[in-house]
């Protein structure tokens, strides 16, 4: 099937993924691949800007990359790698802060908050850390690329960088990438009050057991009005329905939803159901991971041979853009 064109997404490698990493974004990247020619990359790069250790780095890639290709991430379709092996995204990056005025960094808001966030860390890759993003996204020359709302003035930051470059060198080489804006549900925490995160642990994780989701499940805060089993509660305002309607058959959901607001369903019940669905939903995915965990060198090689990929496109964008520069040619 003819592919509509090149979807480019990143993230940091953040180790096992949680419910709030899949609704947010894997299940979105497993759905583009129908459409879209699909380029996933681990960035390690970007993680190292606000890192304080490092230990733990590579086992977190490797447990993302499982989890991204037991979701159902398809690597012989989609180009899954880690941005540290293709060297030219650091060659770009050198190339397009040299079209990037300094301030126009340090007043972007997401910067802002980073110095807010770590104040005896801000270092110099914390301040170019957009122009490595769109380094990363133009070096495959993608058409699209899906953010959330809240992410769209970084995608304009690189649209208006290439902009900066194309015109500063008189030429095409580089493409603007289009915004794919995508719904992203904002997936609370267990707490039911805070963002889910492993920072604040208030998550849980896709590759957990059935065991340890049910006792996450069940700590899980609901309608904070509802104190007694025969209070009547209010679906609208609590967490775990927002839950069931994910992953719970419509039915349930539409009985829930009736039977919460005049007590005729207790919490413990009415998560234990949750639990029972969220276990359900999950299992294929375990399944697979386990299998795909038994060997583990073949879940490198994915990674490997996608960079292998990224590299070929990498450095044909990189000729054209050296030639555009008047960069002196290299021989191998
Ligand atoms: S019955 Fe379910 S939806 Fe209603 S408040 Fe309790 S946990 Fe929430």
């Amino acid at each position: 099937m003819t592919k509509k064109g090149r979807v480019f997404s990143g993230a940091r490698p953040t180790g096992r993924q949680h419910l709030g990493n899949y609704l947010g974004a894997m299940r979105n990247y497993v759905a583009l691949q129908a459409e879209y020619e699909c380029i996933y990359c681990i960035v390690d790069l970007h993680a190292l800007t606000t890192m304080e250790t490092t230990q733990e780095l590579r086992q977190n890639t490797y447990d993302m990359a499982l989890d991204w290709l037991a979701v159902g991430i398809r690597p012989d379709d989609s180009i899954m790698f880690i941005q540290s092996h293709v060297p030219q995204v650091t060659e770009l990056h050198t190339i397009l802060s040299m079209v990037t005025p300094l301030g126009k960094l340090t007043d972007l808001p997401t910067f802002k908050e980073k110095v807010r966030q770590q104040p005896n860390n801000i270092n110099y890759g914390l301040v170019g850390y957009p122009v490595l993003m769109t380094a990363d996204i133009v070096l495959y020359k993608a058409g699209l690329v899906p953010v959330g709302v809240d992410q769209a003035p970084h995608l304009e930051f690189a649209r208006e960088t290439v902009r900066s470059f194309n015109y500063r060198y008189n030429t095409t080489a580089l493409i603007e990438p289009a915004m794919k804006i995508t719904e992203v549900p904002k997936v609370l925490g267990i707490d039911g009050q805070q963002k889910m995160g492993k920072s604040l642990n208030n998550h849980i994780e896709l590759a957990s057991t059935p065991e340890e989701t049910r006792q996450r499940v069940m700590s899980m805060v609901t309608d904070p009005q509802r104190l007694r089993r025969t209070d009547p509660g209010n679906p609208d305002i609590c967490n775990v329905f927002s839950f069931h309607k994910t992953f719970s058959p419509a039915e349930e959901v539409a009985m829930i939803n009736r039977e919460c607001r005049i007590a005729g369903i207790g919490c413990v019940d009415c998560k234990k159901r949750l639990a029972a669905n969220l276990n359900l939903h999950l299992e294929p995915f375990r399944a697979y991971r386990a299998e795909l965990d038994q060997r583990p060198e073949e879940v490198w090689e994915v990674l490997y041979d996608g960079a292998r990929r990224a590299r070929t496109i990498a450095e044909a964008t990189m000729v054209e853009v050296r030639a555009a520069i008047g960069l002196p040619e290299k021989k191998e």
